[in-house]
């Protein structure tokens, strides 16, 4: 995000909407993402986008005090009700939406009324960490995969209501073919490279995955995904659940991001001379991230519901460690198959769910990672087994399993509060703590039951 070119913005804006009249867009959505990881919008039609691109749309500060129950919390930097922003479309990642007839989606930058960048700006966070990354020499490739649960619209509290196939069942893939045919094809003509999409674990659960790329862009295709899976479930007669437990007991939905960093176009996650072929680059890259998984948590897996979640023996990924191919350590070193790790081998961050803030996400992520280069970090033994059935003498610790203990982590982290600045940080972690009152007492069940549709 740069300073605003007014009149550039403007004639951009014109070419853009004269393209979207004559593809049939009558409307462009406008949306953020707020601290709570509720997607939040506004939207112009399409002659205003010139407007919205030059002079932005206005939008109260005390969305950054929203919890995703809705209500609105107080802290430090907050104005009460006083003061407006200016959201301004970013009109590079402005696309028609396929299941959405009519209209069209960007999301955006927010600014003040003064032309000043909002501290509070998630994706402009993203796009700084992206900046510093390559200030340093470095890229990262970063793709998050989701998960949901569909249900039928007329009974969306049962998670067989809409599919009743087993786990990773054929029966489940075929019985809800025509809408998982809609999806991808919605998706793909909205330019998201979706690489493979299956049934999951859970009961009606699906997951889909997509091509990693920038990370600024990877947060947006989350967004654009599962507003597309929302819309496209809707239309079949069928609600997506994105919540990280839609039901005490069971497996959750997960939020897996994999990252990879590289140098130009070399992947330095393969081919190196430490462990299982990672450079001294990704390996401090990735001691960076697990060291920091406590703090991480209050972003990535940010609401009471995401710890309901992170139990062991889940594939959630809740103890301090990280392995090979092992699905029950946050940290997961994907390879791929020989022949292939120098464009495949990544890490994935398991225990984040899709609660967070995509935005937020990667800018932890990367700032994280940067901290273990800098400080040259080293991974220590992998863990080649269930972590959780380990003796408490392996020293593995589990993870924060309270939402409160990942917001004192992240309050107590040498890095992430700084690199969020003082507003954000503090007003993210003002946020949690709303969240925790309100809903901190509730009961599994009546956690579960609020917390079902919100995301
Ligand atoms: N659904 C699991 C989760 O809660 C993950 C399953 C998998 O490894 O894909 O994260
Ligand atoms: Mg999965």
């Amino acid at each position: 995000m740069s300073r605003l070119d007014r009149a550039e913005l403007a004639q951009q804006g014109a070419i853009r909407a004269d393209g979207l009249r004559a593809a049939g867009v009558e409307l462009v959505a406008l949306s953020f993402v707020d601290n709570s990881g509720i997607a939040r919008v506004k939207a112009v039609p399409v002659d205003r986008l010139w407007s919205a691109a030059a002079w932005g749309v206005g939008a109260s500060n005390s969305f950054d005090f929203f919890l995703a129950t809705d209500e609105i919390v107080g802290g430090a930097y907050s104005h009460g009700p006083v003061g407006d922003l200016r959201l301004h479309p970013d009109l590079d990642a402005l696309v028609p939406l396929a299941a959405q007839p009519g209209w069209a989606w960007a999301p955006v930058w927010k600014y003040d009324q003064e032309g000043e960048p909002h501290p509070q700006d998630a994706r402009a966070l993203a796009a700084a960490a992206t900046a510093r990354l390559a200030s340093l020499g470095y890229n990262a490739r970063t793709a998050f995969e989701i998960e949901w649960v569909i249900t039928a619209a007329d009974a969306p509290d049962d998670p067989r209501s809409a599919t009743a196939g087993p786990a990773y069942g054929y029966a489940r893939l075929s019985s809800q073919a025509g809408y998982l045919r809609a999806l991808v094809s919605a998706l793909s003509a909205q330019g998201v490279a979706v690489e493979q999409i299956h049934p999951e674990y859970a009961a009606g659960q699906f997951e889909l995955s997509v091509a990693a790329g920038d990370p600024v862009r990877a947060a947006d295709v989350a967004v654009l995904t599962r507003e597309t899976i929302r819309t496209v479930s809707e239309r079949h007669g069928l609600r997506a659940s994105f919540t990280p437990k839609f039901e005490p007991g069971g497996v959750g939905n997960g939020g897996h991001v994999h990252l990879s960093i590289w140098d130009g176009d070399r992947n330095l996650c393969a081919g190196g001379d430490r462990r299982f072929g990672l450079t001294e680059t990704a390996e401090a890259f990735g001691a960076g991230i697990l060291s920091r998984l406590p703090a991480l948590l209050a972003v990535g897996a940010p609401s009471v519901v995401s710890h309901l979640r992170l139990e062991p023996h889940h594939w959630a990924g809740v103890f301090s460690a990280w392995g090979l191919e092992n699905r029950e350590t946050p940290l997961r070193l994907v390879r791929g198959p020989a022949g292939q790790r120098d464009r495949a081998a990544n890490f994935e961050v398991k225990c984040f769910d899709l609660t967070a803030n995509p935005y937020l996400v990667v800018a932890a992520l990367l700032f994280a990672g940067l901290a273990g280069v800098a400080a040259g970090a080293s991974l220590p033994e992998p863990v080649d087994v269930d972590p959780g059935t380990l003796p408490e003498s392996a020293g593995i610790r589990r993870l924060p399993t309270r939402l409160a203990d990942a917001v004192a982590a992240f309050e107590a982290d040498d890095v992430l509060p700084k690199a969020f600045g003082a507003e954000l940080a503090t007003t993210l972690m003002d946020v949690r703590r709303g969240e925790i009152d309100r809903l901190g007492s509730l009961s599994p069940e009546e956690l579960c039951a609020v917390m079902r549709y919100l995301h």
